[in-house]
């Protein structure tokens, strides 16, 4: 079925609301081709994605991340939660399902209505993975989701840019990785407000804890900024899984006591309209290259009569002039 009328846009909207899977399923693969009709759904969802509490996890491959999704899936479940998890790769060239799909481990959870699992790599359709992903979370928060767990593969900058949008972002550390250095290579310190030091049963813990505390110490911090805690854990046996919880039930009521959660929302809206315009950009700019503006203009800067920034200029003016007739 296409989605052409407004009344199969509402029709979809109202099932997603109630949470109905399949709804949202469908509207996450709208996001994902970046099909146009997401203005309209974008638009109808928008008052009602203000309420869950996105966390973000974050680590190497094999640092334990799915086992420690599956296991808080688990926990917020039992408390009466409904959950989403969004599983990105924003490395990844190839589409989501199967590759993602395999790789999360939540059979446990397959068969409970209130979790929704769901993968995502980069398809680049609106240009960037991380404002789908932005959208997708949006989504499961708008069908009601209370928790919406945002988890990324690695720890590249991609992986540290999404994870960052997150109310809360968790980093998970494993012995014997030299996954500290990595860390703070990839940005994380920065962007970390809870670490795990998973496989906690493995020699070399003790050490992984004790200089992932060492950094936190030597990092800058102003009187009643939040210092982020640090938390072991043997995800694969369920230990140290209410110490997380826990933990980031701690940062969220920080966000709330300093007015942080407001700007950590204002700052992923802001990624978000930004992500939009740069897409609606990238589409202006392929209209052009069907106008013949982009091949005249490489053909002069390739015969050195015209330099790319005054191309580029050209480029967008005829933009400009584009939209001038078109509104
Ligand atoms: P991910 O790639 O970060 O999602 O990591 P996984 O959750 O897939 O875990 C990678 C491997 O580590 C799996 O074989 C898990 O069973 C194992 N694992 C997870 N947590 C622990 C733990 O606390 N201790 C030990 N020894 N192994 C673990």
């Amino acid at each position: 079925m296409s989605l052409r009328r407004s009344r199969d846009i509402t029709s979809l909207v109202g099932a997603a609301r109630e949470g109905d899977p399949r709804a949202v399923a469908r509207l996450v693969t709208l996001v994902e081709d970046g099909d146009p009709l997401l203005r309209e759904i974008s638009a109808a969802l928008a008052p009602y994605a203000v309420r869950a509490q996105v966390i973000g996890l974050t680590g190497s491959p094999g640092v334990g991340k799915s086992t420690t999704t599956n296991e808080l899936v688990r926990a917020y479940r039992s408390a009466g939660l409904r959950v989403g998890v969004l599983a990105v790769d924003p490395s990844s060239p190839f589409t989501g399902g199967a590759i993602l799909g395999d790789r999360v481990r939540m059979q446990d959870h397959a068969t409970d209505p209130g979790v929704y699992i769901r993968s995502m790599a980069n398809r680049g359709a609106l240009g960037g993975l991380s404002e789908a992903a932005l959208q997708a979370a949006l989504l499961m928060d708008a069908s009601g989701r209370d928790i919406v767990l945002l988890e990324t593969v690695g720890v590249g900058q991609a992986e540290v840019e999404v994870a960052s949008l997150a109310d809360t972002t968790v980093v998970m550390l494993a012995p014997g990785m030299g996954d500290a250095i990595q860390a703070v290579k990839a940005g994380i310190l920065e962007v970390a407000d809870v670490f795990v030091v998973n496989k906690a049963d493995r020699d070399g813990a003790d050490a992984t804890y004790h200089d992932i505390q060492g950094m936190i110490g030597l990092g800058e911090r102003e009187a009643g900024q939040w210092r982020p805690p640090v938390v072991k854990a043997v995800a694969a046996r369920g230990e140290g899984i209410d110490g997380i919880i826990g933990a980031i039930a701690k940062h969220r009521a920080w966000l709330d006591e300093h007015g942080e959660l407001q700007r950590r929302r204002e700052r992923r809206a802001a990624a978000e309209i930004e992500g939009i315009a740069l897409g609606v950009l990238r589409a202006r700019i392929g209209t052009l290259r069907h106008d013949e503006a982009l091949p005249t203009l490489a053909a002069e800067v390739a015969a050195g009569e015209l330099d790319p920034f005054a191309a580029a200029d050209r480029l967008l003016s005829g933009l400009d002039h584009a939209s001038d007739r078109d509104g």
